[in-house]
């Protein structure tokens, strides 16, 4: 994910205490992200940055519809996605090598950019499983599915060869 500059947050200028920002991902945030997982869409994004004087804690709130492949059968699928996620970055002080939820800034950084945070939390957001509901599969994919569907019901009759050489190796 390219970092994007209206994704930059001036922390310094920043009183203490709650800030909120609003973005808006359109084709160019997908775009920006070379990931073939998401190929556009359309989200609203809300982060909430809590500053203390040691930490920035950005709470992400995205919701929208994204456009990925559906794994059945690889057309273009729209998908309605909400996510939640919370990242830690700590002003000073020394990074604390088992913790890699924390990003430590170095002193000089005087700004965060939550590009990739933002298109993480898409990311996670979305199901394990992206199929288009029942019935809506591109047709000619469904039809050679169905085909290999009944082929396959009818080579469960056949015995698995490989299960006579699983038999005979515990039989030893
Ligand atoms: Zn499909």
């Amino acid at each position: 994910m390219e970092a994007l500059k209206e994704h930059s947050i001036p922390f310094t200028g920043l009183k203490d205490g709650q800030h909120r920002f609003d973005f808006v991902l359109g084709q160019e945030f997908f775009d920006a992200a070379h990931e073939e997982e998401l190929t556009g869409g359309q989200a609203q994004v809300v982060v909430t940055l809590d500053k203390t004087p040691t930490l920035l804690v950005a709470g992400i709130h995205v919701e929208g519809t994204v456009a990925t492949t559906c794994d059945r059968c690889n057309s273009s699928l729209d998908l309605p996605v909400t996510g939640e996620q919370q990242q830690i970055f700590q002003l000073h002080g020394e990074a604390d090598p088992d913790d890699d939820e924390v990003v430590v800034l170095a002193p000089q950084e005087h700004s965060i950019n939550l590009s990739h945070y933002i298109y993480e939390c898409l990311r996670l957001a979305l199901p394990a499983r992206r199929v288009h509901p029942p019935g809506q599969c591109d047709p000619e994919v469904e039809a050679v599915l169905g085909h290999l569907a009944v082929d396959h019901a009818e080579n469960l009759h056949v015995p698995d060869p490989r299960w006579d050489a699983l038999k005979q190796l515990k039989n030893k």
